[in-house]
């Protein structure tokens, strides 16, 4: 069971339109639609439970369109399932604390590191900026 129970109607109260659609429908946003995210060192989150998924050391330039990871976090609850929408096995990755869609991971990632691509949709992730200590 997710950790984050909410209804249908809250999280759509809770989410903008595009957020809504992507997290909580499994829909992908438009290749290149969104903004990005600053540079510097952070951590990205859940944005709709606040689940630490992703660091700022893990984020590649892959020229797909979306923010792409070759890891997640080391105890990041991110689950997998297989899913054919697109008619062929691709592996879709969700928040497990509270079901998000988050995208789906490729085995075509940076060979030098994990060899995997953790395409993300930007819109499912919250960046918090490492505090300066
Ligand atoms: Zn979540």
């Amino acid at each position: 069971m997710p950790k984050v129970n909410k209804t249908d109607a809250e999280w759509r109260a809770s989410l903008d339109q595009e957020t809504y659609r992507v997290t909580r429908q499994a829909g992908t946003e438009r290749a290149y639609s969104h903004g990005g995210f600053p540079s510097g060192a952070g951590t990205f989150a859940c944005v709709c439970c606040g689940a630490e998924l992703f660091k700022q050391d893990n984020k590649f330039e892959s020229h797909c369109g979306w923010p792409a990871f070759d890891a997640t976090i080391g105890d990041a609850p991110v689950g997998e399932k297989v899913d054919y929408d697109l008619g062929y096995a691709r592996t879709e990755v969700h928040c497990d604390d509270c079901g998000a869609h988050l995208g789906h991971v490729f085995p075509d990632g940076p060979k030098e590191t994990t060899g995997m691509r953790y395409c993300i949709n930007g819109v499912s992730l919250r960046f918090t900026p490492e505090e300066n200590k």
